[in-house]
């Protein structure tokens, strides 16, 4: 009898983080090649029901156990949510630890100050604002429908109701913008006096609306020009770059993401929205797939196995996206992988061209390779 209990007794997978995936916008930015679905009442009220069961899936499930220490809204444009909708799906997913970091994604247009005044309430504690330019024309050419003074505002308004970890997204590399251009955006965008940054370079896939202009778009030699001088121009007001992208004052990194450049297992829900935990992927598919799962009770419509050849080699590219780089001790105790028996001739050459550094054990891209990271790490991978 005894035998038989502790055989039955279910080893329960700790969950840290979760992302819930939100895909209505109501207009298509010129940039966009995302998955989106258009706005509407009566979709979103389906999307909230069936969110619902899926959250329940995973609350109520003897196989998971949710710790929760980072929540991400994101979209999809999440802020078209009303607040008090948040509030509840904040208030069902109560595994959450004290100290737990929610953000949610937001369009400056939806942020009144009686929305703000409601997501305080619900526990949001950390907003990533889509402002992409402080450069009307800019916003304008990009399909956005706010202005600056509105982001100005909406920034003011976050600091009254005592925001105090604000984020903001940059794009750079626009058709027709100058490395002046980019100097002024970049300074708009310090004397907002945010306390995270992330940068974009712009990219126009054959499916976005802009996609016409993609020759448009400034020279490579310009945009990494570009890229340095706003990696630059942040540092120089305290900005600690912490990965190739993002940048954040006073230790304000974005705890959800580093989960996922520490190769983390996260939870995904919502149409669109992906999940791994351990070597096991999936992705929820489209609204139509999301919505067929849920409802037949199937577990996950696209799987994927990862073998241990994907993961050492997507932790490799994680790892070096962050400044703090890749530990050595930590990649052969993780993966058995010795990198400077597989790789010694390319490590060699990289870092007498400056564009590996070696520090206690860490490999970091160093200023000169973070724009052309993509090249250098996949060299370092394993074939
Ligand atoms: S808000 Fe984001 S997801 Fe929606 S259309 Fe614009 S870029 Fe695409």
């Amino acid at each position: 009898m005894g035998q038989n209990v502790q055989e039955s007794k279910i080893v329960k997978k700790v969950i840290n983080h979760l992302y819930i995936h939100y895909p209505f916008c109501t207009s298509r930015c010129g940039y966009c090649s995302f998955y989106t679905e258009a706005f509407s009442w009566a979709r979103q009220t389906e999307y909230l029901k069936l969110l619902q069961v899926e959250i329940n899936s995973y609350v109520y499930n003897s196989r998971y156990d949710l710790q929760l220490d980072t929540i991400y809204f994101g979209g999809g444009t999440p802020s078209l949510l009303s607040s008090g909708y948040t509030s509840v799906l904040t208030s069902i997913i109560s595994e959450k630890n004290k100290e737990c970091e929610i953000t949610l994604e937001c369009n400056p247009i939806t942020m009144t100050e009686a929305y703000i005044k409601v997501l305080k309430l619900s526990g949001v504690n950390r907003l990533s604002i889509g402002i992409q330019s402080m450069n009307e024309k800019n916003l304008k050419y990009l399909g956005r429908r706010h202005s600056p003074k509105q982001v100005i505002d909406v920034v003011s308004k976050l600091r009254k109701k005592k925001y105090n970890n604000i984020s903001g997204d940059l794009i750079y590399g626009i058709p027709h913008q100058t490395l002046a251009d980019v100097e002024k955006d970049i300074e708009e965008f310090i004397k907002l006096g945010l306390d995270h940054i992330s940068i974009y370079c712009l990219s126009l896939d054959d499916d976005a609306p802009l996609a016409k202009d993609k020759k448009l778009i400034p020279k490579d030699e310009i945009v990494a020009d570009m890229y340095q001088l706003i990696c630059h121009k942040l540092r120089e007001v305290g900005f600690e770059q912490y990965e190739i992208s993002n940048f954040a004052k006073k230790n304000k990194y974005s705890r959800h993401n580093l989960a996922y450049w520490q190769q983390k297992d996260y939870l995904g829900l919502g149409p669109g929205a992906y999940r791994t935990l351990g070597d096991s992927r999936c992705h929820n598919g489209e609204y139509a797939q999301w919505k067929d799962a849920i409802e037949f009770g199937r577990d996950c419509p696209n799987k994927e196995d990862l073998s241990k050849k994907d993961l050492l080699n997507e932790y490799i590219m994680l790892q070096l996206r962050l400044n703090r780089g890749l530990d050595l001790e930590e990649l052969n105790l993780k993966y058995g992988f010795k990198i400077w028996d597989e790789k010694k001739n390319i490590l060699r050459k990289f870092i007498d061209t400056g564009y590996l550094e070696e520090n206690q054990k860490r490999l970091c891209l160093t200023d000169k390779s973070r724009f052309i990271s993509n090249y250098v790490i996949s060299e370092l991978m394993e074939e």
